[in-house]
């Protein structure tokens, strides 16, 4: 299936310059929701996988449904004040500024091998802060897995010697 027919380019989004790729009309396809979601699983399959995590939000919504496949559970990672329990932080930088993402202290145990996953790889700045949050806790990163990279930026540069899946190059 070729994937790329079901996201759409929105031109100027969330700013003047940028051009965004919209998933949501490959989520409410269910066809095509499908097919993206059992690729990552079959990815994954023989990776043994404990853990899946994803950075809020659109990492949920790819990361789930895996989780559910793999027969895992699923540990998100938030933005700073959403967590309720105890949680460690890292700050990582924007285009403008700095953002902060957390995760619960014990949502892994040392060892455990974890799946990431995003939906996009731009600059790779979330996911390596995802990256620190699960190798602080003593999780394996055992996989990443995107649909989209835009390889432009070199997202990937952020993300040698990981093992990494990216379903559509933009
Ligand atoms: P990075 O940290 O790699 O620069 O940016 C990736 C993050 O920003 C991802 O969590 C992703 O959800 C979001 N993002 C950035 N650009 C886009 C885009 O064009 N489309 C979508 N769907 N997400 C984007």
């Amino acid at each position: 299936m070729d994937l790329k027919q079901y996201v759409t380019i929105v031109q100027d989004w969330p700013k003047p310059g940028i051009v965004f790729k919209d998933i949501t009309t490959l989520m409410d396809n269910g066809a095509a929701y499908k097919y993206a979601t059992d690729q990552i699983v079959e990815y994954a399959r023989d990776k043994n996988i404990d853990l899946v995590v994803g950075p809020e939000a659109r990492g949920f919504i790819i990361g789930c449904p895996v989780a559910y496949s793999l027969e895992v559970g699923f540990a998100p990672v938030r933005k700073e004040g959403k967590l309720p329990r105890e949680t460690i932080k890292v700050e990582y930088g924007l285009e403008y500024g700095k953002d902060v993402l957390t995760i619960h202290k014990d949502a892994i145990k040392p060892g455990q091998r974890i799946l990431i996953t995003d939906d996009l790889l731009a600059t790779g700045g979330t996911i390596e802060a995802t990256i620190k949050l699960v190798e602080e806790l003593g999780g394996i990163v055992a996989g990443i897995a995107f649909l989209i990279e835009l390889t432009d930026l070199d997202g990937k540069d952020k993300l040698e010697g990981y093992d990494v899946l990216t379903l559509m190059n933009f």
